[in-house]
């Protein structure tokens, strides 16, 4: 990787996945590809953002078809590091961003989580070394972790968000949907309703968080095949549960469907 980089004239592009590719991944590719000359995507599971019981073993993996849909993408290189590679025997040094904004939401849910995410995105970042990195919105929380690494440790990189990109139905595309059965795939469409709710009533005028977190939970108990983990109303810049929205709010919520785990937010106020 480090050679071809060596040979790469003009800016990079980077979009880091664990593969088992969709539309939102691709999206962020197309970004990419338009404004660097050249583009990097990485596929690699990273163990270290699992926690022990979770499906790091069980996630989908096609690294065919992921080459295949990147090369129709027109990347220039797909690193795909095993994890050997990326952890040999002995590996012990981290980056960790602080627990005001890692201990909330999904941090909670997942400890350590972040901790495996940060130290793989930097680590790719120092293998790619590129001029800017494609995020999800769809992992807001990611998002706002790594902004923090890149801002607090003066990472020359411009980190780029975009918008999540869904089903005709509105479910968040993600690697994870491969896991729902007819009838789960049915049910998960609620994670979208309930986030639709807090959007009219917000529209609508309503502020109070609690509000818009209570009608969320009653969209959600309609649903018997979902099963709540947590329903959030909270700063989009500290993640902070908020009481009254006055600027704007990330609302957002992690729903176990069956077995699986599926996250989801939107933005609302500006
Ligand atoms: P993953 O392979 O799930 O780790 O995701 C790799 C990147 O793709 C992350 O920056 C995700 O936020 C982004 N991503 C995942 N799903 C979507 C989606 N539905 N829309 C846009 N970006 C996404």
């Amino acid at each position: 990787m480090r050679q071809w980089r060596a040979d790469m004239r003009g800016s990079v592009g980077l979009v880091l996945t664990m593969g088992y590719l969709h539309e939102g991944h691709l999206s962020l590719v197309r970004h990419a590809r338009a404004a660097s000359d050249h583009v990097v995507a990485s596929v690699f599971v990273n163990p270290a953002q699992f926690g022990p019981q979770e499906d790091y073993q069980r996630y989908p993996r096609d690294p065919q078809r992921d080459l295949s849909l990147l090369e129709g993408e027109g990347v220039d290189v797909v690193f795909m590091p095993s994890v050997e590679e990326m952890y040999p025997a002995g590996f012990d040094a981290w980056v960790e961003v602080g627990e005001s904004l890692t201990n909330r939401l999904e941090g909670a849910a997942r400890p350590g989580h972040f901790r495996g995410v940060t130290t793989v995105v930097a680590k790719l970042f120092e293998i790619v070394r590129p001029q800017r990195a494609y995020f999800g919105q769809k992992d807001a929380q990611q998002l706002a972790v790594i902004r923090k690494m890149v801002a607090d440790l003066n990472m020359d990189v411009e980190v780029v968000g975009l918008p999540t990109m869904r089903e005709a139905d509105g479910l968040a595309r993600s690697s994870r949907n491969s896991y729902l059965s007819p009838d789960e795939r049915r049910a998960a469409i609620v994670l979208w309703r309930s986030l639709c709710r807090a959007e009219e009533l917000y529209d609508g005028g309503e502020r109070r968080a609690e509000t818009l977190r209570q009608e969320m939970r009653a969209v959600l108990a309609k649903e018997p095949l979902a099963e709540v983990e947590y329903v959030s109303v909270a700063d989009t810049a500290t993640l902070k549960e908020l009481e009254a929205i006055a600027g704007s709010a990330l609302v957002s919520l992690a729903v176990r469907i069956g077995r699986t785990r599926l996250i989801d937010n939107v933005t609302l106020g500006d």
